[in-house]
């Protein structure tokens, strides 16, 4: 069974590797990752976050309409691609599972438009404008290996900074 994977292990700081082909392994991890999200109450989850360096993240099955929560379905973005991000940077505050008590205002595209491979092998396209929108750019950092203490501000990092030395003294376990 895999586990989630804390920063400072190495993993979280590689560009994962695009996914050629969508086998049981690939599905298999996917349900394994969408457990891991949920037990630990993100709202999504990267591969690297598990250890495992593929272009593959996991979102939580909550759409927001208006001011109201509705529900969608968990998805699996596989190869994600952002084609559109449009506005003006909006800086909110924002943790991450792989940094556990380490939350700090990170600035973000508001609307984004992006394209990724389903576990069925077709490509689809979502647009958001919400907190998913933001979600999508935090989990493609991660397949980036950029991590919210690269993009948070010096005084963030300041405040973060007995609790981030503390993380990075445990190497990463927990
Ligand atoms: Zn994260």
């Amino acid at each position: 069974m895999r586990h989630l994977v804390l920063h400072p292990k190495p993993v979280l700081r590689c560009r994962a590797d695009p996914i050629d082909s969508i086998d049981s392994a690939i599905e298999t991890l996917a349900a394994q990752m969408i457990e891991i999200m949920k037990k630990e109450h993100g709202i999504g989850l990267a591969a690297p976050q598990v250890g495992v360096s593929k272009r593959m993240f996991v979102t939580e099955g909550v759409a927001v309409d208006g001011s109201e929560e509705v529900p969608s379905p968990d998805r699996v973005f596989i190869n994600p691609t952002i084609l559109l991000v449009d506005g003006q940077l909006e800086a909110l505050e924002e943790g991450c599972l792989s940094l556990p008590d380490i939350r700090g205002s990170v600035r973000r595209q508001p609307h984004v438009i992006i394209e990724a491979t389903g576990l069925d092998g077709k490509r689809f396209m979502l647009e958001s404008s919400d907190l998913m929108a933001r979600c999508w750019q935090h989990e493609i950092d991660h397949l980036d290996g950029v991590l919210i203490i690269d993009r948070m501000s010096v005084i963030d990092r300041i405040v973060n900074r007995k609790r981030l030395r503390a993380l990075e003294r445990c190497g990463g376990e927990d």
